[in-house]
């Protein structure tokens, strides 16, 4: 009996699955760890940083690289994003691409694994994860890279990186604690806000993509599906927040195509591009720049 069988709110069967009911809410129930072991300034720095890395790698990385091929990369500097990418536990990138793929190919529509427009906020914000069984990498990606073992290997060994963040905080936790007590910091600390609570927050911040930012914003383009751009999200994911521009331009690095809409993460690729170490990063606010396309009013609000 592990499966929980309830009707979803387009009246859809849902089929949760029990395993992953209590994965997801122990992993949850871990943050309680907070009360036991407090946090340092230097614990609040590493979160913040450990957040915006892995924002980068999932969402500058598995989602603009893996899902939509917006730049180009190296071989070397692929594998180092892609093994950060998996210390956010969302597994490794071409599962995550084999999902955003099939939300691109089925948007809104029957067949979009997490759609709220199909079956409601909570299953496309988390329901989806707690539903039967995640879905297998596709054999397409996979035989795509097959002359690319170590992506191969990270897609399925994704905890190795996920468990490796935890033993590199825990040994960073423990000499600060032995060297400079003064920061009041400890291995747990470094644990629970670098590991375990950056990986929370970014979970929910991604998946509310799937879920508000298919409901709530800002329409300025028509699509095929209800995607919008939901300013709310901005600190929390610098750019990609900008969903509707997303799937009006889903080739484009740039989310923040329109005037006075700043994609960090965009940034930082152009930033790297002047490094030498990505290329062609697609711009989609070039061709509108061009064409005095952008910005029109926002009068698609539904
Ligand atoms: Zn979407
Ligand atoms: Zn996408």
């Amino acid at each position: 009996m592990n499966r929980i069988h309830t009707q979803g709110s387009s009246g859809a069967k849902l089929d949760y699955s029990l395993p992953n009911i209590t994965r997801v809410l122990l992993v949850h129930a871990g943050l309680l760890f907070a009360f036991k072991v407090g946090i340092s300034w230097v614990a609040f720095a590493t979160f913040m940083v450990t957040y915006y890395v892995k924002l980068f790698a999932v969402s500058g990385v598995f989602h603009r690289y893996y899902t939509h091929r917006s730049y180009e990369m190296g071989r070397g500097f692929c594998f180092l994003w892609s093994f950060i990418g998996c210390t956010a536990g969302q597994r490794g990138p071409l599962s995550w691409t084999t999902v955003h793929s099939k939300h691109h190919q089925h948007s809104d529509k029957k067949g979009d694994p997490h759609s709220p427009v199909q079956r409601g906020l909570f299953y496309a914000h988390l329901g989806w994860l707690l539903a039967k069984e995640p879905l297998p990498t596709s054999d397409a990606l996979v035989r795509k890279y097959k002359d690319r073992p170590e992506i191969l290997w990270l897609d399925r060994h994704y905890n190795v990186p996920f468990i490796a963040l935890f033993v590199l905080l825990y040994a960073l936790g423990a000499w600060l604690e032995s060297s400079f007590p003064a920061l009041g910091t400890s291995p747990g600390q470094m644990m629970l806000w670098g590991g375990l609570a950056s990986s929370i927050l970014l979970l929910h911040s991604t998946c509310s993509l799937n879920s508000f930012a298919h409901v709530f914003g800002i329409r300025v383009r028509e699509t095929p599906d209800n995607s919008r751009n939901l300013w709310w999200l901005y600190p929390f994911l610098v750019g990609e927040n900008y969903h509707n521009n997303h799937h009006k331009f889903p080739r484009s690095a740039n989310f923040g195509v329109d005037k006075r809409q700043y994609d960090l993460l965009f940034f930082v690729l152009l930033v790297f591009q002047k490094l030498g170490l990505v290329k062609n990063v697609r711009d989609a606010s070039r061709t509108l720049r061009e064409k005095d396309l952008l910005a029109p009013e926002p009068s698609l609000n539904r």
